[in-house]
């Protein structure tokens, strides 16, 4: 079996998701010289942050944490393209299982996904935020929750609004839905990327008209 397995790994040897370099079997998803590469915020959940400081005044949160820095060319670039439009479940998980001490810090009643647009849902075939959004409710024994948040169509075709019924559309981007269970509960908000937090903003105003609830956030990483 052994040799099965071995002869299996030379015909078809596994690559580094980050660089694509051939893996040494003692190595798993990434290189040895990527995953001392990642370039990780090593903030903690408990303090304020970073992810704060991009949502001072604008968002009541309760935790929140970015897990990387985003570069421009770099392992953290090639993490988040590869999960983002290569399907690489296992580099969401081990994104996943970089924060579980943090993870450990807190209590959360579920995890919550930005939503994708069901178009783009379905000519990708997934969300890019399900394999590290599951692992994190696995780390945090809770559950992963598709169903809270819906994205709805965007603005495209009304190029006639003015500036304040554009701003009011962004905020009508997602619609909060399945909520009935999450009164006085802890919500974490999941995203890959955070640039101006425009999005999280606006999926986070939908959580909070559920009665009651506490919103965190945490991303894979952030451009600040
Ligand atoms: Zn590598």
């Amino acid at each position: 079996m052994f040799l099965i397995k071995k002869l299996i790994n030379l015909i078809f040897p596994s690559l580094c998701s980050s660089c694509g370099r051939v893996l040494v079997s003692a190595e798993n998803t990434i290189c040895t010289k990527c995953r001392h590469n990642i370039p990780l915020t090593y903030q903690k959940i408990l303090n304020k942050n970073d992810l704060h400081k991009v949502f001072y005044g604008r968002l009541k949160l309760k935790h929140g944490l970015t897990l990387m820095h985003y570069q421009k060319n770099g392992v953290s670039k090639n993490i988040i393209h590869n999960i983002k439009y290569k399907n690489k479940p296992k580099l969401g998980i081990m994104l996943a299982e970089l924060l579980e001490e943090e993870l450990q810090q807190i209590n959360i009643d579920a995890v919550i996904p930005v939503p994708l647009h069901i178009t783009r849902k379905i000519i990708r075939g997934y969300n890019q935020l399900d394999y590290f959004g599951g692992k994190i409710a696995k780390i945090c024994n809770t559950k992963y929750d598709t169903s809270v948040l819906k994205r709805v169509r965007g603005n495209s075709t009304q190029t006639k609004k003015n500036r304040i019924d554009r701003q009011a559309n962004v905020a009508n981007l997602f619609e909060l839905k399945n909520s009935a269970n999450y009164v006085n509960k802890h919500l974490l908000l999941i995203d890959d990327v955070l640039t101006t937090g425009a999005t999280l903003e606006a999926c986070c105003n939908e959580l909070y008209k559920i009665e009651g609830v506490e919103v965190s956030i945490i991303t894979m990483a952030s451009v600040k």
